[in-house]
């Protein structure tokens, strides 16, 4: 965590913990780290605003980086996280935007960490947008969650009342929203999310900041695909241009530079290399793919893990 991190930390109120305890495993980790675990009410996820760039922020809590404009007649809101701090954000968003209604509510792609947030915002949000695959990937996971827990059936997912294939612009609050679709990558509904005019650009989870990162094979991920994303995104954007990534190493920031969309892509390309070396050596599927050492060059990672391993060999191998 920065020093500018800790400055915006926020202490989260203990009727919201009441709320959300017992959510979710995630949630249990979390508030055991923040020191729950004694008699009384659970400790709130460690949740924290920062200011980026002129209208935009960044919140921090359980799930991907939420980003936001708050503009003189206009809000957009980028991603939803769990609906524990889900509750804190739009709490604070509101505060911070005078208790205007949120204008445009964006899901950068379908997974729970991002979307199940929605329920939540749903009322104070005019329209969730997300690319045209994000609403059916989002049922099927919920029916797949459903099928894995038998019982009370779950709610049905809040998904995208509007979607688009390619690009959607639109003007909201000052600012010129752009979202575009440059194919598979992490799942096959990532959107690029550009705030023109403030130059500031969230990435979902297209940037896992020095982390193993999710790479979701049944969900159209590609990583050959994902390396040719981040280097057609880099080279679109200037060189000041600053980026929010969903999620980070614990010692590393959710928001950076260009250079660290090309050390993903080149973390990435060294994945494939790696694996595709094992295979060319005549390597079985169950050795190459259990922990090992860190990628060379990419220390921060810490070992290799086998869902990263296991989903670059499914990739190569076909
Ligand atoms: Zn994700």
């Amino acid at each position: 965590m920065n020093a500018n991190r800790r400055r915006f930390l926020t202490t989260t109120s203990m009727a919201l913990a009441a709320a959300a305890a017992g959510r979710s495993a995630l949630f249990a980790r979390v508030s055991q780290s923040a020191g729950a675990g004694q008699a009384g009410p659970p400790a709130a996820p460690p949740t924290a605003f920062a200011a980026l760039r002129g209208t935009i922020g960044t919140f921090v809590g359980q799930g991907g980086t939420i980003g936001y404009h708050i503009g003189k007649d206009g809000v957009v809101v980028v991603d939803a996280q769990m609906a524990p701090t889900a509750q804190i954000a739009l709490q604070g968003i509101r505060e911070r935007a005078g208790g205007r209604m949120i204008d445009v509510l964006v899901n950068t792609h379908h997974h729970g960490d991002h979307t199940e947030g929605n329920a939540v915002f749903r009322p104070a949000v005019k329209r969730i947008l997300a690319h045209v695959n994000v609403p059916s990937l989002q049922r099927a996971a919920a029916a797949q969650q459903a099928a894995a827990r038998p019982g009370a059936p779950p709610p049905e997912p809040v998904v995208a009342d509007a979607t688009f294939v390619n690009t959607w612009e639109e003007d909201v609050g000052g600012e010129r929203l752009a979202l575009k679709y440059y194919g598979a990558a992490h799942t096959s509904g990532d959107v690029v999310v550009t705030f023109a005019k403030t130059d500031v650009v969230h990435m979902g989870d297209l940037v896992f900041n020095r982390r193993h990162p999710y790479i979701d094979r049944p969900a159209g991920a590609s990583i050959s695909n994902w390396i040719k994303v981040l280097e057609a995104v880099a080279g679109e954007h200037g060189s000041d241009t600053q980026y929010i990534f969903g999620h980070a190493g614990e010692r590393f920031p959710v928001t950076g530079a260009r250079a660290d969309l090309l050390y993903q892509r080149d973390y990435l390309t060294a994945l494939l290399e790696h694996v595709r070396r094992e295979l060319t050596a005549g390597k079985p599927k169950d050795e190459i793919v259990k922990t090992a050492a860190a990628l060379r060059g990419f220390p921060d990672h810490g070992p290799l893990v086998p869902r990263v391993l296991t989903a670059a060999y499914e990739e190569l191998a076909g």
